[in-house]
Protein backbone atom coordinates (compact mmCIF):
# COMPACT_ATOMS: atom_id res chain seq x y z
CA UNK A 1 0.00 0.00 0.00
CA UNK A 2 1.29 3.55 -0.80
CA UNK A 3 2.47 5.80 2.20
CA UNK A 4 -0.10 8.49 1.72
CA UNK A 5 2.18 10.93 3.88
CA UNK A 6 4.41 12.94 3.08
CA UNK A 7 7.52 14.03 4.41
CA UNK A 8 8.00 17.98 4.87
CA UNK A 9 11.73 19.08 6.47
CA UNK A 10 11.42 22.57 8.14
CA UNK A 11 14.52 23.62 9.73
CA UNK A 12 13.74 25.35 13.24
CA UNK A 13 15.83 29.12 14.80
CA UNK A 14 19.22 28.08 16.25
CA UNK A 15 20.94 26.96 13.01
CA UNK A 16 25.00 28.33 12.93
CA UNK A 17 24.84 28.34 9.20
CA UNK A 18 27.55 24.54 9.98
CA UNK A 19 27.18 23.74 6.21
CA UNK A 20 26.23 20.06 7.27
CA UNK A 21 22.70 19.28 5.95
CA UNK A 22 23.70 20.74 2.35
CA UNK A 23 26.79 18.77 2.48
CA UNK A 24 24.59 15.46 3.30
CA UNK A 25 21.50 16.91 0.86
CA UNK A 26 21.84 19.49 -1.54
CA UNK A 27 18.86 19.01 -3.14
CA UNK A 28 17.03 19.74 -0.45
CA UNK A 29 19.21 22.22 1.81
CA UNK A 30 20.75 25.65 0.88
CA UNK A 31 22.70 27.37 3.60
CA UNK A 32 24.16 30.75 2.87
CA UNK A 33 24.28 33.24 5.73
CA UNK A 34 21.12 31.12 6.59
CA UNK A 35 19.76 27.79 6.06
CA UNK A 36 16.59 27.06 4.39
CA UNK A 37 14.40 24.27 3.22
CA UNK A 38 14.14 24.21 -0.90
CA UNK A 39 11.05 24.17 -2.15
CA UNK A 40 9.24 22.37 -5.18
CA UNK A 41 11.11 19.25 -4.18
CA UNK A 42 9.98 16.01 -3.97
CA UNK A 43 10.99 15.32 -0.19
CA UNK A 44 10.28 11.73 -0.26
CA UNK A 45 12.89 10.98 -3.19
CA UNK A 46 15.37 12.23 -0.80
CA UNK A 47 14.07 10.83 2.67
CA UNK A 48 17.26 9.21 3.79
CA UNK A 49 19.23 11.87 3.07
CA UNK A 50 16.86 14.18 5.01
CA UNK A 51 16.82 11.97 8.02
CA UNK A 52 20.46 11.62 7.79
CA UNK A 53 20.79 15.43 7.91
CA UNK A 54 18.58 15.92 10.80
CA UNK A 55 20.35 13.49 12.76
CA UNK A 56 23.67 14.71 11.87
CA UNK A 57 22.83 18.66 12.73
CA UNK A 58 25.44 19.79 15.31
CA UNK A 59 22.08 21.92 17.04
CA UNK A 60 19.29 19.54 16.61
CA UNK A 61 17.25 22.15 14.42
CA UNK A 62 16.08 19.88 11.87
CA UNK A 63 12.29 19.17 12.22
CA UNK A 64 10.41 16.18 10.00
CA UNK A 65 6.92 16.44 9.70
CA UNK A 66 4.59 13.51 8.06
CA UNK A 67 1.63 15.41 6.57
CA UNK A 68 -1.36 13.76 5.02
CA UNK A 69 -1.85 13.92 1.44
CA UNK A 70 -5.25 13.14 0.13
S1 LIG B 1 23.11 21.06 9.78
FE1 LIG B 1 21.84 22.23 11.25
S2 LIG B 1 23.19 23.85 12.04
FE2 LIG B 1 24.15 23.05 10.18
S3 LIG B 1 23.42 24.40 8.54
FE3 LIG B 1 22.01 22.66 8.62
S4 LIG B 1 20.33 23.30 9.99
FE4 LIG B 1 22.06 24.70 10.32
Amino acid sequence: MEDSKKLIPSIDPGCITCGSCEFIAPEVFEVTDRSRVKNDVNYDAYADKIKEAAAKCPVNVIRLKKMDVR
